[in-house]
């Protein structure tokens, strides 16, 4: 019996055990000391009322003789894909309900539809990067090359043409720069894809903090893109469903490679190995899309939107350079004064209390670099952007 030795080739992950052990040190050595938390990638606001009137009516149907249900489609049921149809329909996007895969979230699809394409296959990972890209194609053994984001591309790379890669991964808007890809960038990849017959995985999981209309948020808004990409969203960010589990993936019946269509292989993939998302969640999801839970989570997104605000005219109001911010509720700064990510992050604990997560974690273009998020308290958020610009003085 041998094990999957590529394991071993995973670099060990310590960006938020060792934020953790630093921020209890810091709290040992100075006890009561208030620590305002701008590091954290996890929602705060709780889901809305819609959302939870749904889930419990769910539950109710599960408890009636006559409204029981056992095992649901695998691939999620009708009334949610239909929803999320409706909801690309907005931006135009036309989808048929079978190209809606439902699942218990974005990094789960991420991770797992690597099962339908071949270890052979080259990837093309932007560094930094939101760190599942590349540990579950190191798991599976692929030969992983990376592109530069940096300042000078104002962490948004496109392709080079010299490099031929068949995967390509894209998150806009980005975790963790915050970056916003335009429609003539998209565009400029779904050329490249198809120039080269490769396949793209567009990570949409913060789609809907975008608020500049002229900014795609689905790469399907992009000519062409049904030909060669894959999409994933998630309800995490946007309807606060973290811990409640509930996301989707778009598979366009499109997509063909090998003569064969992804779609049919991603069904067949999900429908072995996957069970489907719990009903009561399902229904919550849908609640998402009627028009109180559309206006229900769009109180929660402004709250968000409003800390990014706060903490991007800080940035702009101290002459700091970052990205992010507006259209998404990341912050990507530049370390004053030359720091390293994880000298600067010392610094704001040491010296103000405030946390947040080194850029040099999420790869090594990411050194000298901090992130900031939007998604803690707005009191705090304003608390510590003002002792910031006082330290600054
Ligand atoms: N994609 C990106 C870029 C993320 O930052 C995250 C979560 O932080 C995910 C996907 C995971 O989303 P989910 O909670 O749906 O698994």
């Amino acid at each position: 019996m041998k094990i999957n030795q590529n394991y071993a080739n995973l670099q060990e992950s310590y960006l938020f055990s060792d934020i953790a052990k630093k921020v209890s040190a810091y709290q040992s050595a100075n006890p009561g000391k208030k620590i305002i938390k701008l590091g954290i990638g996890d929602v705060t606001q709780p889901l809305c009322e819609s959302v939870v009137a749904a889930m419990v009516d769910a539950a109710r149907e599960l408890g009636g003789r006559d409204t029981f249900r056992g095992y649901g489609p695998e691939q999620g049921y009708a009334f949610l894909r239909e929803a999320i149809c409706a909801y690309y329909g907005e931006r135009g996007v036309v989808l048929a309900s079978d190209e809606v895969f439902v699942s218990d979230g974005a990094k789960s699809d991420i991770g797992n539809i690597l099962d339908i394409f071949c270890t052979d296959n080259t990837v093309l990972i932007p560094n930094p990067v939101y760190p599942v890209y590349v540990d579950t194609n190191i798991m599976a053994g692929r030969n992983i090359l990376f592109m530069d984001a940096s300042q000078s591309n104002l962490f948004l790379p496109l392709p080079d043409e010299a490099l031929h890669a068949d995967i390509i991964y894209l998150c806009s808007p980005n975790n963790p720069t915050g970056a916003v890809y335009t429609r003539e960038q998209l565009k400029q990849w779904v050329d490249y894809a198809i120039a080269h017959d490769s396949v793209i995985l567009f990570d949409a999981a913060y789609e809907a903090f975008i608020a500049d209309d002229k900014l795609p948020r689905s790469i399907y808004e992009i000519e062409g893109a049904k030909k060669c990409a894959i999409e994933f969203c998630s309800f995490s960010k946007t309807a606060g469903f973290t811990g409640t589990r509930c996301g989707y993936t778009v598979v366009p019946s499109e997509l063909c490679f090998d003569g064969v269509h992804l779609n049919k292989l991603w069904l067949r993939r999900q429908t072995t190995k996957f069970n489907g998302v719990a009903y009561t969640v399902q229904r919550g999801a849908a609640a998402v899309f009627t028009p109180e839970g559309r206006s229900q989570i769009k109180e929660s997104i402004a709250i968000y939107m409003n800390n990014a605000k706060t903490i991007a005219d800080t940035m702009t109001d101290m002459g700091m350079w970052f990205t992010g911010g507006i259209n998404s509720p990341y912050i990507w700064l530049k370390c004053p004064r030359g720091y390293k990510s994880w000298d600067y992050f010392d610094y704001l604990l040491g010296e103000l209390g405030i946390v947040g997560t080194p850029g040099a974690g999420f790869g090594t273009n990411g050194e000298g670099f901090f992130r900031m998020t939007a998604f803690g308290d707005a009191e705090e958020t304003a608390q510590a952007m003002a002792m910031l610009k006082a330290a600054a003085k």
